[in-house]
């Protein structure tokens, strides 16, 4: 059975994740969305078990005492993680699965797990990251300068990853993640299988 592809995306706050994941989860229905587990409120809209699994400061202390946890980090105030949740058992199933979290937790997994496939997604300009968060508007002005204050730090460890894609339209950015995918797919050490003729 070919292992399912670890896929990471991550990238400084308001660049577009969350955005452009969730199109590529509608557009490639076989790959599965690992949902965090996070302490922050739900934001209007957001449903337990969909987004997140919404968890008070105490839960989420219960699941890391629990080892139920890939990676968690803080950001901005808050407690996000990776549940486990059987990941190593889906891989080995051959399910390809999507994680969409912060660059701090990026690096830990990938230190956990190296062959997984880690995706920088970066803002075409600083500018435009901050017309993002604002139009986003969920941020106050002191969380605004903040997390653009920290995205040009988490820029500079977009190095670390295997592939950067500038989210400057959503349709450019999921066909790069896209075409990324194809060829991690194709890869000679993913398709051993194939040479036994
Ligand atoms: P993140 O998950 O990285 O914090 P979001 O997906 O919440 O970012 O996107 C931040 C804001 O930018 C949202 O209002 C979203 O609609 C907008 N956005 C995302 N991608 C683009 C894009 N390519 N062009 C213009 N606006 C975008
Ligand atoms: P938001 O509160 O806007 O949904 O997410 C804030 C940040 O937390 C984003 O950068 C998002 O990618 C990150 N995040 C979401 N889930 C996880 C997770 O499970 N682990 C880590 N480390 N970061 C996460």
């Amino acid at each position: 059975m070919k292992r399912g592809l670890l896929i990471v995306v991550s990238g400084a706050s308001g660049t577009g994740k969350g955005t452009v994941c969730k199109k590529i989860i509608a557009d490639m229905p076989e790959i599965s969305y690992s949902i965090s587990a996070t302490t922050r409120l739900p934001r209007p809209g957001e449903v337990d078990g969909k987004e997140y699994y919404f968890l008070s400061r105490d839960e989420f202390n219960a699941w890391i005492a629990d080892e139920k946890f890939l990676e968690y980090a803080e950001v901005y105030g808050n407690f996000y993680g990776t549940p486990l949740n059987k990941i190593e058992e889906r891989l080995n199933r051959g399910e390809d699965i999507l994680l969409e979290i912060d660059v701090q937790g990026a690096l830990n997994v990938k230190s956990k797990c190296p062959e997984g496939v880690y995706i920088f997604l970066l803002p075409p300009s600083i500018e435009e990251l901050k017309r993002r968060i604002e139009g986003r508007g969920t941020e106050t002005p002191e969380s605004l300068q903040r997390r653009l204050a920290n995205a040009v730090a988490e820029i500079k460890i977009g190095r670390e990853y295997n592939y950067v894609v500038v989210n400057d339209s959503v349709e450019n950015a999921v066909a790069k993640i896209k075409a990324i995918l194809v060829a991690e797919r194709c890869k000679v050490e993913r398709n051993a299988d194939k040479f036994k003729m």
